[in-house]
């Protein structure tokens, strides 16, 4: 069975079928880089990760390339109020980004192209729009002319009527048509800018990526992801001008998959309503994998609902592994001959249903502990492993996850260590009942202890 994925494109699902099987393009739009990015942005960057990670498992060669938009408004913005360069932002909140990935437990794309490094790109890739008739220039700015494109609209389905009737469009005196976007603006003196063909200037929003998919993945590339906030204006405005700046008859992208939003506790999640979850802080909050088990757990075209039951649900799907981990220590897992064969490996591919294959997963754990026999540990044990290796989860000691979740308030380590050498002595002593009282002590303080060949192990309830 193959790859199938939903193309938002054609609105279905479709059987994944690159361009060149020898090397797969992937182009996700990446983060503007003036603060830090919230939750939903890691759903986003955690759902592709998935992807990526599937694609790498098919195919030889993956090229992924995640974009940082480091000159924006907003970033100028920032900067000023700083009285600073824009790098001085955009290098702080790249880096930042870059941590956050590496929390999350997420790759390095193949490529991480910055809008900056890539001014000569934009310009030539304007200049072609220009030539075509796509695109003209008009006091100081360069703008796409919509009314160019026949099918301007395909992907978010939308028509430019109905776009200028219903959308709060801002009308410009450089503009032919209220729908037409800026490729390139001018800059005043104060603003970062490069020289151009038409002034100082810099680039609009939506024209690096193009250019830089044309540069480094190919005319057309085989997927384009992206948040499904991301459908109109950006995407819609890339695929225009990556469809106009060439002769190419592929189009721009061969699929196009976007993820749907997060919520909190069943609202949208905004500043106003106070509900914003800035992504490291709730990688402060909670283990890490917890948070990736969690983000990964919705299917990525459904709103994801973040709760404290999703988080309960994540930690203990998370607690039943560990528990097998550190359990059948004595057990060599068999080795996984074919992972994209196994029932989960086979529910990702089906358009990444990862409810489904946490579901199997969750299922693997059920059958270990009631598996009668040492050969079906080892092999339930097997798969297990490799499928947490494939997520990037549960890749601690088993000690670290059990005893690492420490709360305000809570027992330390240290304590718990000193309680249990002290009921060690106790039972030495045959004082069994300073043994028993100290595992309640430990109980009503959150511990659970279980005595084994290899001494007593503990953990903290969830
Ligand atoms: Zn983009």
């Amino acid at each position: 069975m193959s790859l199938v994925l939903h193309n938002s494109l054609t609105g279905k699902k479709e059987p994944f079928e690159p361009l060149d099987p020898n090397r797969v393009t992937m182009y996700v739009c990446g983060p503007t880089v003036y603060n830090y990015i919230h939750l939903g942005n890691g759903r986003s960057a955690t759902v592709f990760d998935l992807l990526y990670r599937v694609l790498k498992e098919l195919y030889p060669t993956v090229e992924f390339a995640r974009n940082f938009t480091d000159v924006d408004d907003k970033i100028n913005a920032a900067a000023a109020e700083l009285n600073a360069e824009i790098s001085v932002i955009t290098d702080k909140y790249i880096a930042a980004y870059d941590e956050d990935m590496a929390a999350l437990g997420n790759l390095e794309p193949t490529l991480k192209p910055k809008a900056t490094e890539h001014i000569g790109d934009i310009i030539s890739t304007i200049e072609a729009l220009i030539e075509r008739g796509h695109a003209y220039a008009s006091e100081g700015h360069v703008l796409f002319a919509v009314d160019s494109m026949a099918d301007y609209g395909k992907l978010s389905k939308r028509n430019i009527d109905d776009m200028i009737a219903g959308a709060r469009v801002e009308v410009a005196s450089y503009k032919k048509n209220p729908m037409d976007f800026v490729l390139w603006k001018p800059s005043t003196d104060d603003l970062p800018g490069w020289d151009s063909p038409w002034g100082r200037g810099r680039p609009g929003w939506h024209i690096e990526c193009t250019a830089m998919i044309q540069k480094h993945l190919g005319e057309t590339i085989d997927i384009h992801g992206g948040g499904s906030d991301l459908l109109f204006p950006h995407h819609e405005n890339e695929l225009a001008q990556g469809t106009c700046c060439s002769d190419h008859s592929g189009g721009y992208a061969k699929y196009w998959v976007h993820n749907a939003m997060l919520d909190i506790e069943g609202e949208k999640m905004s500043k106003s309503l106070g509900n914003f979850i800035v992504l490291r802080d709730m990688l402060a909050e909670q283990p890490h994998e917890l948070v990736r088990v969690a983000l990964l757990s919705a299917h990525y075209r459904s709103n994801m609902n973040w709760s404290e039951q999703l988080i309960h649900q994540s930690r203990s799907l998370l607690d039943r592994i560990y528990t097998i981990k550190r359990d059948s220590a004595d057990i060599a897992a068999t080795p996984v001959e074919n992972f994209i064969e196994l029932p989960f490996a086979q529910m990702l591919l089906d358009d990444l249903n990862t409810p489904k294959a946490f579901a199997v997963l969750h299922e693997l754990t059920n059958q270990f502990f009631k598996a009668e026999n040492a050969e079906q540990q080892a092999k339930l044990k097997g798969e297990i492993e490799a499928i947490c290796n494939f997520l990037n989860i549960a890749q601690l000691e088993p000690n670290a996850w059990f005893q690492g979740q420490v709360s305000e308030g809570d027992i330390s380590a240290e304590e718990v260590e000193a309680l249990i050498e002290e009921r060690k002595q106790a039972k030495k002593n045959k004082d069994f009942a300073r043994a028993d009282a100290i595992r309640e002590e430990l109980a009503a303080r959150g511990v659970q202890i279980k005595d084994t060949r290899e001494g007593t192990l503990w953990s903290r309830e969830g």
